[in-house]
């Protein structure tokens, strides 16, 4: 693999024709909606609005893209994956988090499709899947967050239902959801711990705004639960298996954030370099000065670092192998090295870089969140070591 700004993948004609197409909708249609309709990373978004994203990328076929074809995707590898997701966040689209199902949709549930009966498949994953429905994944509680365990909303066995009780906060795409896939403690034991679907119009199940994170998005919501009846049948695979869901999906969603921050890391890049290229100081162009030079060469080898060894790890897991080090790996330098990119793009930008409205002061702030946001760096570290020693 060599640096470029824009990578191709001469190598894999299919992987390469995508993203041209992917790359002419994101510039040549999304990009334009937004403008018209005045939409930034930081509106708050309705079903009208994500609707539309979800049909029309539906149309073209990236939505879903990556399941296999049985549930209506093209079984895409992690490694095409990952360079389709890299271009979503590289094109500065604020919507670009809808086109392939990241948010509330088909990526969502790929992974939790193996634990589904035949019923909660046609019910719940597959309406997600054809952009009909949308899901939110709420384990997180406000004394519950890196420490898992420590979770104290139940899930009470009641004849042939299941009450729930309890609040899980910060759960992505909770506004605009239909359901929720909830992991919670059994009531009845000391350790187990079990993932339901819940349907968020069920009586006893509120959905209240959650908090704005420093991104300024508003795609998170709370769900309370007070003696939330549910049906034993919305138990997702079996008692005892909710963390194993929970966390599994984790692993992978750690690795598969990785190309979504390098992709705003290059969108940084690239408006720095137009910035500097443009910018007149001392008689001329900020790019003229050494110093610039250094800036843009070390942004652009983190992100050629952090890509080269997120390929690495997609391709390990497209042979099938094992990669939880390797993903944890993946997320903690990504994270770090795409925040330091974010970091020398303000500093590139001066005052420009610190107002807000400026595309690279939003990159900042939303790339600041990924060293605490699926997995904390500690936590990574803690994992990787574990997985080493
Ligand atoms: C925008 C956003 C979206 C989110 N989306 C979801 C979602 O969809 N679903 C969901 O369930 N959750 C979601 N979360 C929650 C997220 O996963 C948690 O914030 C994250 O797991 C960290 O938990 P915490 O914030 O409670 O921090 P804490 O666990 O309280 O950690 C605080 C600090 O202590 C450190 N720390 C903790 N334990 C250790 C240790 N053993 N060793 C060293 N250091 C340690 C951490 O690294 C961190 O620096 C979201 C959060 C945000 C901000």
């Amino acid at each position: 693999m060599t640096f470029t700004l824009e990578p191709s993948y001469d190598d894999n004609p299919r992987l390469q024709d995508l993203i041209v197409r992917l790359r002419s909708y994101l510039r040549d249609e999304l990009i334009p909606y937004e403008l018209e309709h005045g939409i930034t990373a930081e509106t708050k978004l309705d079903r009208t609005i994500l609707e539309h994203i979800w049909k029309r990328s539906a149309e073209l076929g990236f939505y879903g893209i990556s399941l296999p074809p049985e549930l209506g995707g093209q079984g895409l590898s992690f490694s095409e994956l990952c360079a389709l997701k890299e271009e979503l966040t590289a094109s500065g689209a604020a919507l670009s988090h809808s086109v392939l199902g990241d948010m509330g949709g088909p990526l969502r549930v790929g992974a939790i499709v193996k634990y589904a009966t035949e019923e909660q498949r046609e019910r719940y994953l597959m309406p997600v899947v054809r952009g009909e429905r949308a899901c939110c994944f709420s384990i997180t509680e406000e004394d519950a967050g890196s420490d898992v365990r420590r979770m104290t909303t139940t899930a009470t066995p009641d004849g042939d239902t299941y009450v729930l009780n309890g609040k899980k906060v910060f759960s992505s795409a909770a506004p605009f959801a239909d359901f929720a896939i909830v992991v919670a403690r059994m009531a009845s034991t000391e350790e187990a711990y079990s993932a339901f679907l819940v349907d968020l119009d069920t009586p006893g199940c509120q959905v209240l705004d959650g908090e704005v994170p420093m991104s300024g998005q508003q795609m998170e919501g709370d769900l309370l639960f007070e003696d939330c009846r549910i049906p034993a049948a919305n138990l997702l695979g079996e008692i005892g298996q909710g963390l194993r869901i929970g966390i599994g999906r984790i692993t992978l969603n750690r690795l598969l954030h990785c190309p979504s921050l390098i992709g705003a890391a290059r969108r940084a890049w690239d408006l720095s370099l137009d910035y500097a290229m443009n910018r007149a100081v001392f008689g001329q162009p900020l790019l003229a000065h050494q110093a610039i030079h250094h800036k843009i060469a070390e942004m652009a080898t983190e992100i050629y670092a952090a890509r080269s060894m997120v390929m690495a790890t997609a391709a390990k897991a497209d042979r099938g192998d094992n990669v939880s080090v390797e993903a944890n790996m993946c997320k903690l330098f990504t994270s770090e090295a795409c925040f330091r990119v974010a970091d020398q793009a303000v500093q590139i930008h001066g005052k420009a870089g610190l107002t807000r409205g400026n595309e690279v002061e939003q990159i900042f702030r939303s790339l600041r969140m990924f060293r605490i946001v699926t997995g904390t760096t500690e936590i990574h570290k803690n994992a990787i070591a574990k997985g080493l020693i």
